[in-house]
């Protein structure tokens, strides 16, 4: 027991935060959660909106220890800490971040981009909501991540995520400067093709680009028609 606790609290020191919000009623459908923003991320997608949190490295912004405390305090008050970034699969602390949130009497929730199948493979059974990126079809990730196995992370990932019956959410940002209605169109078939019920389009907020040349981008219009056929395609779809 003393041994677990130590392993414990030593990796877990190890998961760099880059930010806390205690309330948030959005980030996991129907759950009251605290979301951990988890420093860094090794890919760099040009529309990315937490630019600042893609470095690695301690922050002033917390530790994990400080995080822990807070959520001690919030026991009975909150559902779900969700664990969010940056990339949070990029932590070797993840695991033993989110084992801590169990004992504490949590739900965990992981908002990922899929960049590790193998880290995913691991903490998938702690896990009881997932809301996973799928960017683009598995041949435009590396345009996109500047990435060239990107691609293959994620949806290996996908298929994971699948296969083990968590709770989930698919989301795809989307601008039709990235891409056109015409292949989101055929990555929304592919998704439902692989089992994927539960999709969110994320309407892309070209202001907070991280890559400037994308602030000019007009916002992306409302399309009834291109949602009602995305609706056709998933049970469960949401443009937002
Ligand atoms: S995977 Fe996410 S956090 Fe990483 S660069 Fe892309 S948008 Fe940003």
């Amino acid at each position: 027991m003393c041994e677990s606790i130590t392993r414990q609290a030593s990796a877990s020191a190890h998961l760099q935060v880059g930010g806390f919000v205690l309330y948030s009623s959005v980030d996991c459908p129907g759950q009251l959660a605290a979301v951990v923003f988890v420093q860094g991320c090794s890919w760099s997608c040009g529309y990315c909106q937490n630019a600042h949190l893609r470095s690695f490295g301690e922050t002033a912004e917390g530790r994990w220890e400080t995080v822990e405390a807070q959520l001690q305090r919030r026991r009975g008050l909150l559902d779900m800490v969700i664990f969010s970034g940056g990339e949070p699969l990029a932590q070797l602390g993840l695991q033993a971040a989110m084992e801590q949130v169990r004992a504490l009497g949590f739900k965990v929730g992981l908002h990922s981009a899929g960049a590790s199948p193998r880290r995913l493979r691991a903490i998938l059974p702690l896990c009881d909501w997932v809301g996973l990126d799928i960017k683009a079809l598995e041949a435009d990730y590396p345009g996109l991540t500047g990435r060239a196995a990107s691609g293959a992370q994620a949806y290996a990932c996908l298929d994971q995520l699948l296969q083990s019956g968590r709770a989930y959410e698919v989301r795809t940002t989307w601008h039709p400067r990235l891409f056109s209605a015409e292949r989101l169109l055929e990555l929304a078939e592919q998704l439902y093709q692989r089992g994927v019920r539960h999709f969110r389009l994320q309407r892309l907020q070209a202001r907070a680009c991280l890559d400037p040349s994308l602030h000019s981008w007009p916002p992306v219009p409302e399309d009834p028609q291109l949602w009602q056929r995305l609706g056709q395609i998933f049970p469960d779809f949401m443009a937002r």
